[in-house]
């Protein structure tokens, strides 16, 4: 058993390769049929059959010198405009959980920038920036909020004849929306981490406000005609207000590994 153990153990070596000393792991693999090299992030490895010698991982090495060169040249780029400084955590965007990363590209000299992709939310800062990547993610969540407030609110005020006088998008604490007298509609950011019906429900309640200033029974007629999925959007609020509320610093984490509630 310590016999194989001790087969099967890396161990490190190094060896110049044009000019360069490269060190890399050598594994002797009881499953391996063929030598195979590995270029990774700060990692050459190199796997070798047990049947073969280490000195013949060496001569593979120097003979694809050129290939195991520029792996390491591109691993060296790629990390330079993409390295993660920090893996954040998940948190929720218009009702999925949605994984956010942060990269500190030593090239990016612009501001902080935030965009959705396939993989989740990523934050893009240059190495002089000084902007809290947390500062940076809830500007782009509140931006987010307010087109699709204001794209919201234009497809509703119609339905009830009547103009807002402004839009504002804020963070309070207590409130998801608000219609005050003067006919100005404020609406929480939060409001982009839950589902688009929900969102829509905000919307056309604080809209018909504009019409209806009280919560008599013609204002909730006129929602749920305008909004059939009311009732199931105050459920999910009263549900998953925490949910929306969750501290976006507590979702960034120093260890690289995910966590979140959301
Ligand atoms: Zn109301």
């Amino acid at each position: 058993m310590a016999n194989r153990r001790q087969i099967q153990a890396a161990s490190k070596e190094s060896i110049c390769l044009a000019g360069r000393n490269v060190e890399y792991r050598l594994t002797h693999s009881q499953t391996a049929k063929k030598l195979r090299v590995k270029v990774a992030f700060d990692d050459v490895h190199v796997i070798l059959p047990v049947t073969r010698h280490a000195e013949n991982a060496r001569e593979f090495l120097r003979q694809n010198e050129a290939w195991v060169i520029a792996q390491m040249d591109r691993m060296d780029r790629y990390r330079a405009v993409r390295r993660p400084e920090k893996v954040a955590g998940l948190i929720l965007f218009r009702g999925e959980s949605t994984k956010v990363v942060v990269f500190r590209s030593e090239t990016w000299k612009g501001p902080n920038r935030v965009q959705l992709g396939s993989e989740g939310i990523s934050v893009l800062c240059g190495s002089s920036s000084r902007t809290d990547p947390v500062v940076s993610l809830e500007n782009w969540l509140r931006k987010q909020a307010k087109h699709s407030i204001q794209q919201l609110v234009a497809e509703m005020t119609p339905k009830v004849n009547r103009c807002p006088n402004a839009i504002y998008v804020m963070g309070q604490r207590t409130k998801w929306g608000n219609c005050s007298a003067l006919g100005n509609l404020s609406f929480n950011w939060r409001l982009i981490l839950a589902p688009e019906f929900v969102l829509r429900y905000l919307v056309t309640h604080e809209v018909v406000h504009l019409a209806i200033p009280d919560h008599s029974q013609r204002f909730w007629l006129t929602v749920q005609s305008i909004c059939p999925e009311t009732e199931q959007a105050r459920r999910w609020l009263s549900a998953n207000t925490d949910r929306l509320m969750v501290e976006l610093k507590s979702v960034f984490i120093e260890n690289g590994n995910l966590q979140g509630k959301a």
